[in-house]
Order: C-alpha cells, then structure tokens, then sequence
C-alpha cells in the first residue's frame, strides 16, 4: 500500500516561504508548539479559542491513490478525509478551524483539480461539521439524528463559538439533506463506493464510512486513542466496537489521532473494548467501597490498559470524564435493580 506523509504549510499573512532561513523555522516551530500547548489546555478545559498563530501546519497523508486524510495541529489531531473519485470528491467530515477547513477546500481544488460534491457528517460535534459551510454545491449526507442533533444542540454551541471567537462569525449551519435512519446506505460515485453505518457509542448518531474498493475504513470517533462515551453510551459503544472486528480493513482513519494500519487494527480494537470492560469493573468496585468518591477518583488511565500521553495528553480528561458518566450510569442501573 503506498503511504505517504507530507505536511501542507500556509502563511495567513504570506504564502508560506520556502527560502526561509533555518531560524526562522526552528522559531515558527516553537511557537507552534507553544500555541498547540494553549490549544490543549484549552481543549481540556472545554473551551474553544480563537487561532492565533501566524502560520497553520497540517498532517496530509494519502493512505491510497486517490485517499488523503488531514490531521489538525491545533484542536486534538482531529481527521478529515478527501476521496478523489472520477466523478468529483467527497469530504468525510471538516476540521475544527474554519482556516484548516479552507486550506483542505484549496488542495481538492487546485491540487488535485476536482470539486466536493459530497460532504459526510459522521457526528454532529463542531470539530467535525463545522466546516460544512464552505461547501455551498454540495450534498451533505449523516444519520438522521444527526440532523436532529445539529438542529437541537449544533446550532446553540454555534453561537456560543460565535460570540467567544471572530475566527467563527462566517461559520453557517448546514443540515444534512441526504439521511438514513438505519441499516446500511451506500452511495456510489464515480469509481467509488461509500458503504455508511450506524454505529453509536462515542454520540447518538455516530456513523462510519468504508471506502469499499480500497477497504479503507473511516471510523470517526467511532475508533480514537481512547473510547470517550460521555455524549453518547457506554453499552452501544461495546456494540459498535465489536461490530468492526474482522473488517479485512487496510487501514482504519480514526477521528482523532493516528491511522491504524492493517496490522494493527484487531489489537487497537481489542485494546479498546479491553479498557470499557475494565474500566467497568473499576467503576462497581469503587461504588461497593466505603467511600466511593474516593475510589473513582483513583482509578487512573493506565490501571485500565491506555497510556495518558495520547493526544498530547488530552486522554487523561476524557478518562476522568468516562468514569463520572460510567458511575453515574452504574448508579442509576443499581437503583432499578434493588428489591
Ligand atoms: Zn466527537
């Protein structure tokens, strides 16, 4: 499989400059990774900021011949996908920042001279439809919760990032207007086949998309450093995980973080599930303790099997904020157990 790794480089004030010296470089280096280090910070902390580094460096990788993925330096490696198809491009899911989106937006169109006639929702958080705007000609497809959800919540947080960032005033709503509501859908374009499923857990309305002729599986959130059910359910999420076992997959793109290639994907899928099984007994072994309380805040990411330093560290909040929302699950289920 031919796998390649490139980094797209633009300048907000200037075309980035290849002549650059050295020290120029190393310094454009650092500040990003102090900007990232603010992003992260404030990712943890649920806040979005606005960008404010000179220059965007973003992850293009093409994982097949007509097959990239972006993968944002500054909001929690989050995944966009561009399928090149002889009929036109589909863009599974957009980036967190308008700016990242614009710039994926740029590369179909003047790189690889095509259009995005498609756009797939796989959830309806705002790092992932955000962008979805700046595609005025295109179909927008996602499950029909998705819809809902973007109607009912999207549109709210919306205004929120509004009025906390001007980096968002352009962003407009778009609801999908191409949904299923079940099973399987496929959409043929060109030489290409998109086979979408449902498959909740990480949020209602999470779905996944394989690009058939290529096995190239794009599982958003669905598949990321760590399982984070806190929007969506503990129990589908150990449904859907099961479900993507034995997908003679080449690679799987995650929504967040690295892809998985074809050797490694039975064991991060097992690895997944192992961490929700474990993390569960955890849970009701500190809720039959004295002091409960206590006993949850001990249970850390690597006693369930995962590493904290994913994501730059952003697992370990999403860790914590999994075992609040699988505790007070288990409590509410206890109670309607008692005689
Ligand atoms: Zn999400």
């Amino acid at each position: 499989m031919n796998y390649t790794v490139t980094q797209d480089c633009i300048n907000l004030t200037c075309i980035h400059n290849n002549r650059k010296s050295y020290r120029c470089r190393v310094i454009d280096r650092l500040t990003l990774i102090f900007i990232r280090r603010l992003h992260i910070l404030a990712f943890q902390l649920g806040l979005v900021v606005p960008y404010i580094s000179p220059r965007i460096i973003m992850q293009r990788e093409r994982v097949a011949d007509d097959i990239y993925v972006f993968t944002s330096d500054l909001y929690a490696q989050v995944t966009a996908g561009v399928v090149v198809t002889s009929e036109g491009a589909v863009l599974i899911d957009t980036l967190a920042y308008p700016e990242e989106t614009l710039q994926v937006k740029r590369f179909v169109e003047n790189r690889l001279n095509s259009t995005v006639r498609y756009v797939i929702n796989t959830h309806f958080h705002a790092d992932h439809t955000t962008g979805t705007c700046y595609f005025k000609g295109a179909r927008v497809v996602a499950h029909a919760l998705c819809r809902e959800l973007l109607e009912r919540r999207g549109r709210q947080s919306l205004e929120r990032a509004k009025a906390s960032s001007a980096d968002f005033r352009d962003i407009e709503l778009v609801l999908p207007d191409l949904v299923f509501d079940g099973g399987t859908f496929n959409l043929h374009l060109g030489n290409k086949t998109f086979q979408m499923w449902w498959t909740p857990g990480h949020s209602q309305d999470s779905i996944v998309c394989l690009i058939k002729e290529d096995r190239v599986l794009f599982a958003a959130d669905t598949l990321m450093p760590l399982p984070y059910f806190v929007d969506g359910s503990y129990d589908d999420f150990m449904l859907s995980l099961n479900s993507l076992r034995n997908g003679n997959f080449e690679n799987i793109v995650q929504g967040h973080g690295e892809i998985v290639l074809r050797g490694e994907i039975e064991d991060k899928i097992s690895s997944d599930i192992d961490y929700l099984v474990t993390l569960r007994k955890a849970v009701d072994g500190a809720l039959a303790d004295r002091s409960p309380s206590a006993s949850l805040d001990s249970i850390d990411i690597e006693s369930c099997g995962k590493s904290r330093i994913a994501l730059n560290g952003a697992v370990e909040q999403l860790h914590r904020q999994n075992v609040i929302a699988l505790a007070s699950q288990r409590r509410r289920e206890l109670v309607q157990f008692e005689p």
